[in-house]
């Protein structure tokens, strides 16, 4: 099998986790598969380079921080390529450049344009260990850019998936993905395996075990990936097209989303054009909008409700100030999302209907609901944030398989 191996900021953490990491991807080639590793820098490490640059200046110029936060995964490529020659291991390593990830040139946050994958190849076939500097490529003009936080993920997914590998194992400090977040509900199950849609509903909702945009280049180039940790042996989950999971569980896991914030404008004219001129102005202004009602109207004016990430709370209150655009304005922050997530939703009804019953019978009321084929979310005060997905974990069983 041709596998390629991402090992995270805590995997790497120090020189004795690169030490581990070594036996680990020694064990991977000595079962007689050929291996790309791609690393993050040292937990820490790009923090601190930011601090550093900050000390001179808020806004340091873009072009310097690509090469500044580059060096984070030189080091660990770098390291975990002299750990694993010093096993006895044929190795190299790559920086972004080297291993041919191109990208545009927008510095700090560069999408990878295309890969050319000679190089990684050609030393695959000379038995070598590839080691690859995650988060970094290049730009036309040779520059170095780098590919925005948690970008690594996305290196390993895109060489992945241009060197058609069987397998893209992605390494950190929890087992998989689990039914919801075990802390909240000691219960939670880790799942064996989960559809690209599921992972993608749940990270964006606070399950934060890969990068979003490293689903969504997994689903489309088809790369099958595991997330595991390197500090266990256990199997981890496997995030792969819904046609590769046999039975589908009508829920696979609830998420809650404690970064959320409600608007509400009441005496909104309830006449064409309204709607389009408040969601753009918050669009121009780079303000996320996730859940949104609307009001039948009733006397030529309407009730609207949205919600937007709760960081972005006051950005959203001047805006809307601005606006003018309704009688009486409301900024809530103590509100929460609680979703429910599964692809067998699409053939089953009664999913969303359970939910409500459930949160009913705890007395919480929904403050705001919304679907999607494979969702169903619930806006509710934030005090009852965790009641609910316990009473939701409950409800679907889903501390059994
Ligand atoms: N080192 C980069 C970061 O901390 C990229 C990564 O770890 O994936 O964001
Ligand atoms: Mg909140």
């Amino acid at each position: 099998m041709l596998i390629v191996q991402k090992y995270g900021g805590t995997s790497v953490g120090n020189i004795e986790r690169i030490d581990e990491v070594a036996k680990r991807v020694k064990k991977a080639k000595d079962a007689g598969n050929d291996v790309v590793v791609v690393v993050s820098a040292m937990s820490g490490e790009t923090n601190k380079l930011i601090e550093f640059a900050k000390y001179f200046t808020e806004n340091p110029p873009k072009r310097e921080m690509d090469l500044l936060l580059s060096s984070g995964e030189r080091v660990t490529s770098s390291l975990l390529s002299i750990a694993l020659y010093s096993k006895g291991l044929k190795s190299i390593a790559l920086t972004g450049r080297q291993a041919g990830i191109y990208t545009d040139d927008i510095h700090t946050g560069a999408r990878i344009d295309k890969i050319d994958s000679n190089k990684i190849k050609k030393n695959i076939k000379e038995g070598k260990v590839v080691v690859v500097a995650g988060f970094q490529g290049i730009t036309n003009n040779g520059e170095v850019s780098t590919l925005g936080r948690g970008g690594s993920d996305l290196s390993a997914v895109a060489i992945a998936g241009a060197l058609k590998a069987d397998l893209c194992e992605i390494y950190t400090d929890v087992d998989g993905v689990y039914t919801t977040d075990p802390r909240i509900e000691p219960k939670a199950r880790k799942l064996d395996k989960i559809s690209y849609d599921e992972m993608l509903e749940l990270a964006s909702l606070g399950a934060k075990v890969l990068q979003n945009r490293s689903v969504e280049l997994a689903k489309k180039l088809n790369v099958n990936l595991v997330t595991r940790s390197s500090f266990n042996e256990n199997e981890g989950t496997l995030i792969t097209k819904e046609e590769n999971i046999m039975e589908k569980p009508l829920v696979s896991g609830v998420a809650l989303d404690r970064n959320q914030a409600r608007v509400t404008l009441r005496g909104v004219k309830d006449e064409p054009g309204i709607a389009a001129k408040i969601f753009n102005r918050l669009a121009k202004e780079n303000i996320n909008v996730d859940m949104i009602i609307q009001n039948i109207g009733l006397d030529g004016v309407t009730n609207l409700g949205f919600t937007v990430p709760e960081n972005e709370i006051e950005e959203a209150k001047r805006v809307m100030n601005e606006l003018d655009a309704s009688k009486q304005l409301e900024f809530d922050t103590k509100v929460v999302k609680v979703s429910v997530v599964g692809v067998g939703m699409q053939s089953h009804s009664g999913v969303a209907s359970k939910a409500f019953d459930t949160l009913a019978k705890e007395n919480i009321n929904i403050q705001m609901i919304s679907t999607s084929e494979i969702k169903v979310s619930m806006v509710i005060d934030d005090k009852y944030g965790e009641l609910a997905v316990r009473s939701l974990h409950d409800a679907y069983h889903l501390d059994r398989s």
